[in-house]
């Protein structure tokens, strides 16, 4: 792309309204604007790095065995009656009627439209195991919307849901999820840390929530140090192994680490003290197994050769996409800008032509550009007519983790300078080099 045929609207102030870092370079960058309280346009930039993150979560899910489709935003109260949550959901549900004086509402969560598709479709036991997700617009009528679009009314979740015959086999599929979560958060270059935490109004007996460390996270956080420690890393996992899954959540669950909703003071004080942390933290994702808390009122079930017809044991599971773009910026960030980990930044890199119009800068930046998009990778080029300094500040803000200088003095001498955005630090090199350095 380049940035003189892009739209890339960087605000030069900072926006008052903005009260943390993550919110405040994403309005500065560029990469969303808010069209009414928690409610959020996502312009291009923005866009693409909501859309890397959507696609690391579908690897890893159909990775894990499970299965993609799509339901609507808008659901019929009549589902939400028979679960008995229509009333008890209370004014974070977005209620409308429609013309027919329909009662509908504006989905904040997905149990009982899965669960009505699963059972008037499935019959058999022999259909199970089965675990459906979707990655949709959520709405939640939040009493403070804050923070961008990390406390957002209107906001994308995948939200996957698991049907099995025993609560054996929902264990496993609340396994899988654990492990796939984990894998996810990893390659986006997160940690993110499974906490037991209360189950709240889903209910139900398993509940872990994924928190990522930060400083303006809202959950009050209680760890082991070693905990952040704890890495998957490039392991292959045999998701169909219970053993193998169910060893990798223990591995990652048994040291303490709690949210202030199960804190228990007494265990903590048990770990070595210099190993004592508390912290803050941002949830992006949860997983529940809740057994026949929707199956049974719904009547989701299966017929078994033994004991006839029983209801189906599920768990539900959800990521927080949109809020995860905020979560990585609070993550990786400095003063100048934004940080982005390579496996969910928007363009691969930056090219900055120092002098515009030169022709030996131009063909050289053109010969990069063309050099990157033949690697398969994404570049941006800095084509406008702009001071250098102007161009090292986008590029500082907008955070991609390579940047590549043109300038006229080094070409002359067959050179560009690296820079990795991370650590800062440059290096100067021949244009090829520096291309073999990125791919
Ligand atoms: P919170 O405690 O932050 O209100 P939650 O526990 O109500 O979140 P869940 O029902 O567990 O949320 O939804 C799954 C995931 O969706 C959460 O872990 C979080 O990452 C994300 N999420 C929930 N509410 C919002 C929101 N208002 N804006 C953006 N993301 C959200
Ligand atoms: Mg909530
Ligand atoms: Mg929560
Ligand atoms: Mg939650």
């Amino acid at each position: 792309m380049r940035l003189s045929r892009y739209f890339l609207p960087v605000l030069k102030e900072t926006p008052a309204e903005a009260q943390i870092a993550s919110h405040r370079l994403m309005l500065r960058a560029g990469m969303i604007k808010q069209q009414q309280a928690g409610i959020y346009s996502w312009l291009p930039m923005g866009y693409k790095v909501l859309k890397r993150i959507e696609q690391i979560v579908h690897e890893e899910q159909i990775r894990a065995g499970h299965i993609p489709l799509l339901m609507p935003t808008l659901q019929p109260a009549t589902l939400w009656q028979e679960s008995g949550r229509y009333d008890a959901y209370g004014p974070e549900m977005l209620r409308i009627r429609d013309r027919h004086d329909r009662d509908m509402l504006y989905g904040p969560t997905n149990e009982e439209m899965i669960t009505d598709i699963f059972r008037s479709h499935v019959e058999s036991y022999k259909s199970l195991p089965l675990t459906l997700y979707h990655i949709q617009w959520k709405f939640r009528d939040e009493v403070r919307p804050r923070f961008g679009v990390m406390r957002g009314r209107e906001f994308l979740m995948k939200d996957g849901y698991n049907f099995d015959l025993t609560k054996e086999d929902a264990l496993h599929a609340y396994n899988r999820h654990m492990v796939s979560y984990l894998r996810t958060y990893e390659r986006m270059g997160l940690t993110a840390i499974p906490m037991r935490a209360d189950s709240g109004p889903i209910g139900g007996d398993d509940t872990h929530e994924f928190l990522v460390l930060a400083e303006t996270g809202e959950s009050e956080v209680f760890y082991d140090a070693k905990v952040p420690e704890l890495k998957l890393g490039k392991r292959a996992v045999d998701y169909d192994n219970r053993d193998e899954v169910a060893g990798i959540c223990e591995e990652f669950t048994t040291l303490y680490a709690r949210t202030d909703e199960t804190h228990d003071e007494a265990l903590f004080n048990e770990i070595p003290e210099e190993r004592r942390k508390v912290g803050r933290g941002i949830e992006v994702g949860q997983i529940f197994y809740f057994g026949t808390k929707y199956s049974e009122p719904m009547g989701a079930t299966v017929n078994t050769p033994d004991q006839g017809k029983v209801p189906v044991h599920m768990g539900s599971h959800g990521i927080g996409v949109s809020r995860l773009v905020g979560a990585l910026i609070e993550a990786n960030h400095d003063e100048k800008g934004i940080i982005w980990p390579e496996g969910v930044t928007p363009f691969h890199v930056g090219i900055v032509n120092l002098k515009q119009g030169d022709v030996s800068c131009d063909s050289a930046c053109e010969a990069l550009y063309r050099a990157f998009v033949e690697h398969g990778l994404d570049p941006l080029y800095d084509d406008r007519e702009e001071r250098a300094g102007a161009k090292f500040a986008t590029m500082d803000l907008i955070g991609l983790p390579w940047r590549i200088t043109v300038g006229p003095r080094g070409i002359a001498a067959n050179k560009v300078e690296l820079t990795c955005r991370r650590t800062g630090e440059s290096e100067e090199m021949s244009a090829e080099k520096a291309v073999e350095k990125v791919a």
